[in-house]
């Protein structure tokens, strides 16, 4: 019986020790496997207790320095990534990416909105044929360069630079695109392309007449006084008329690089228009046009260069009376708001085509060219006049109705501008 004690306390013991031991042996290596599994599946802020200082306590130390410095290396990377996100979808370019195979791998905010569409989720050969990008532009680059290709978007004009980027083993991986909108700088490039032709133009017709009758006065045409004065009087004013141009495009050079020093006094209104009407009055009789001016009821100072005001106000006047048939009636006046004085030069001539109206104001844009040039404009007056307005701090405005007649108002501030153009 005793023995039959012993033995059974001996096994209580043994198990009671074997279990002791056990959990101080497998406790930690469990807690270790459970730890790494966490890490696994993307638990990085764990710590795990150290019970001891034995190769295990060691291993549990090791264990969590590692989770600690892969929890601070995985939030520098999760920040870089969103600081490259951040700049991405914040640049004004567009940055579209497409991996080896074509499938579409990422794009910016930009990118969908110069595409115009709401998600790009199209791969590379769907990009190319709804853009209708031409064949110069294909995935497998190789080593080439990148590529720059321009196509219009709706009313845009996009620039594209296809660019291949390479593994660290130097295979191609993929294609970035950066998009860039170019609208205005095309509109520009238009406009200066036009304008050179539009003064190449322009120069070339009295040149040709300057050389024509030079030439038939060389020929013989010289001996016969009456008609060599004829020619030469052709001469001279075709010479006049590319004098003008040279004046009005030298005058819009001025404007364009902010040379023009303003004389700015103060103008009464009610004084200068009554001699405006003076000086023209003679002219607009030799029409039979009635040329009026109504004084305001108080005086109207406003700020502005005498000069250049005058040559706003005498450019729309002699419009009117250009563009009016006799017997047309030209009035002027004079209103004002809280903010500008209004001087309105109202005609009953033979109006703007509403098409025409919004363009009046470009460069050497004339309704009836041959009317225009026959009355010696350039076609750059009003063009000049609206630079003069608004150096002033003021603008010009048409109102128009085909066949009736055409409204011109110079809106200036009542408050003295700010000096807006300075000596170069
Ligand atoms: P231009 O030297 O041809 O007169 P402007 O710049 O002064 O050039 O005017 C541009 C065009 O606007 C003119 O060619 C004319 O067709 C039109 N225009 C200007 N003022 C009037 C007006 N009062 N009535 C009708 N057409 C006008």
């Amino acid at each position: 019986k005793t023995i039959i004690i012993a033995v059974a306390i001996a096994l209580l013991l043994a198990v009671i020790m074997g279990y002791v031991f056990a959990q101080t042996l497998t406790g930690p290596i469990l807690a270790l496997t459970r730890g790494a599994k966490n890490m696994a599946e993307g638990n990085f802020e764990q710590s795990l207790k150290v019970r001891s200082s034995d190769e295990i306590g060691q291993l549990t130390s090791s264990f969590n320095y590692m989770a600690s410095e892969l929890t601070k290396n995985m939030s520098e990377i999760y920040q870089e990534k969103n600081r490259l996100e951040i700049l991405l979808h914040n640049m004004s370019d567009g940055v579209i990416s497409f991996n080896k195979d074509g499938e579409f791998m990422l794009a910016n905010t930009a990118a969908t909105e110069m595409l115009e569409v709401d998600k790009i989720d199209m791969d590379f050969s769907t990009f190319i044929r709804n853009y209708d990008i031409n064949s110069g532009v294909y995935l497998d680059v190789g080593t080439e360069p990148s590529k720059r290709v321009t196509f219009p978007v709706g009313k845009q004009f996009i620039s594209a630079t296809f660019t291949p980027y390479y593994s660290a083993a130097g295979q191609i991986e993929g294609l970035v695109v950066v998009l860039q909108d170019i609208t205005e700088q095309k509109k520009l490039d238009d406009m200066r392309k036009e304008f050179v032709a539009n003064v190449s133009h322009e120069l070339r017709t009295p040149l040709t007449t300057v050389k024509s009758y030079t030439e038939t006065l060389m020929d013989g045409a010289m001996d016969d006084k009456e008609i060599a004065m004829e020619f030469l009087g052709i001469i001279d004013s075709e010479a006049d008329r590319m004098a003008f141009l040279v004046r009005d495009l030298l005058q819009l050079s001025r404007f364009d690089n902010k040379q023009v020093l303003l004389d700015i006094t103060d103008i009464e209104m009610n004084e200068f228009l009554s001699l405006t009407v003076k000086q023209n009055k003679i002219h607009a009789e030799g029409k039979h046009q009635q040329l009026t001016f109504e004084p305001y009821k108080e005086d109207v100072v406003i700020h502005g260069d005498r000069d250049r005001v005058g040559q706003v106000v005498n450019n729309i006047v002699t419009n009117a009376m250009k563009y009016s048939l006799e017997q047309a009636t030209i009035k002027i006046y004079i209103t004002e708001d809280d903010i500008y004085y209004k001087i309105t030069v109202k005609d009953t001539g033979m109006g703007i085509a509403r098409e025409d109206l919004p363009r009046i104001f470009e460069r050497f844009y004339r309704v009836d060219k041959a009317r225009s040039r026959a009355m010696g404009g350039t076609g750059l007056g009003l063009a000049i006049a609206k630079e003069i307005m608004e150096s002033h701090g003021g603008k010009l405005t048409a109102e128009s109705e085909y066949g009736k007649g055409t409204t011109m108002t110079m809106w200036f501030p009542k408050k003295p501008p700010e000096p807006p153009c300075k000596e170069a």
